[in-house]
């Protein structure tokens, strides 16, 4: 009896183990299917930012039919935000959702592919990498670090920044502790601020507890998210460092180079869809939430007085310029973009600038 028990229970425990492993996700070479892991900068399903970097990956998984999907980790979930760039050129992951200034540790290049201080906007931005050869700049940029980048998103222009105190000439930023990343943060480091680049999420923190002063993040969809207007009541515009952030994902070379046809060609269609949808989504947010700030929660907006934009525009040109030191890549990259920034400024004259001014005139909608 004993041994029809342990035969029995032998018996019970194989099949509980067979049961077992039935649930278990089969590997997945096996199914001919391939995971990417994508790590970002951004804290999970941040408005926007997060949840942009969700929809891509959705969109690439339902593209691929499951064939290729995509798991998003947030902000601190496999590696802390500002070393998800090195997690890709390690292979540790195999993509970053983030905005490529983060890098400019790495090169000074990388500026050019988020933002820049009274740069490019928005459709500005995404004409000339698409089409006045920033991408492939930008991939001889990024493949020194084993990265295929692509453009993944558009905050458009941000706003200037939240101050507790109102900001009437450049000496109100003197010892100012502010975050504000990239060569935005190096202007204000010019003009005798003290500026910090800290990641999305540690930035309340800061404020509240006073170690920064005063801080920019996007706009109003975004700051109304991280609560802002509970610490400063001063809402400042144009956001000059920003006038259409680039938010970029980086693949593995090794990974993008292993990938079919098709799956690389998924990849880039969903990758230009997500820059179009979050550009558009915040368009259709930042008004709404505006409001709100300014209604329910009381904070004054006010414009930069323009003498002392004047003085940060010639401190950015400087910066900027600046760049070129770095020689090779960096000064390839920052002549394409002085050279698209020209004929922008041209072009734009006739068309954007001069229908916005023609639709401020006093007219009324027929019927
Ligand atoms: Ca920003």
């Amino acid at each position: 009896m004993k041994r029809r028990e342990f035969m029995k229970g032998a018996a019970v425990a194989g099949a509980g183990a067979a049961a077992a492993v039935s649930t278990l996700p089969k590997p997945a070479i096996a199914q001919g299917k391939k995971e990417l892991k994508m790590v970002t900068t951004w804290p999970k399903n941040f408005p926007g930012l997060g949840t942009g970097a969700e929809r891509l990956a959705r969109n690439i998984t339902a593209m691929s039919g499951g064939s290729l999907s995509v798991k998003v980790f947030a902000a601190g979930e496999l590696v802390p935000p500002f070393e998800s760039f090195d997690a890709v050129s390690s292979g540790t992951a195999d993509m970053y959702h983030a905005a490529d200034y983060y890098w400019q540790g790495k090169s000074k290049a990388f500026n050019f592919y988020a933002a820049v201080p009274f740069g490019l906007t928005a459709t500005e931005q995404t004409a000339w990498i698409h089409h006045g050869g920033g991408q492939q700049l930008w991939d001889e940029l990024s493949k020194g670090f084993g990265i295929k980048p692509f453009m993944a998103g558009n905050t458009g222009v941000q706003m200037g920044g939240w101050f507790n105190k109102e900001v009437n000439s450049l000496e109100d930023y003197k010892g100012l502790k502010i975050r504000m990343p990239g060569l935005g943060g190096e202007v204000l480091r010019r003009i005798g601020a003290a500026a910090v680049s800290l990641p999305g999420g540690e930035i309340f923190p800061a404020l509240q507890s006073g170690a920064i002063d005063a801080t920019e993040w996007v706009g109003p969809w975004n700051d109304l998210a991280f609560g802002f207007y509970k610490v400063t009541k001063f809402y400042y515009y144009p956001g000059f460092h920003e006038p259409g952030t680039t938010l970029s994902s980086g693949v593995n070379l090794k990974t993008w180079e292993g990938l079919s046809a098709d799956h690389k060609a998924i990849i880039t269609a969903a990758m230009a869809a997500e820059n179009d949808l979050s550009l558009s989504e915040f368009n259709a947010r930042n008004n709404g939430a505006l409001n709100t700030l300014t209604g329910k929660h009381k904070v004054t907006v006010k414009k930069f007085p323009d003498p002392v934009l004047n003085e940060i525009g010639k401190a950015s040109g400087e910066v900027v310029g600046g760049v070129r030191s770095e020689g090779g890549i960096t000064a390839k990259v920052l002549d394409s973009f002085l050279d698209f920034r020209k004929q922008s400024i041209a072009w734009s004259k006739l068309s954007d600038q001069a229908y916005w001014n023609a639709r401020l005139l006093p007219f009324k909608y027929a019927g």
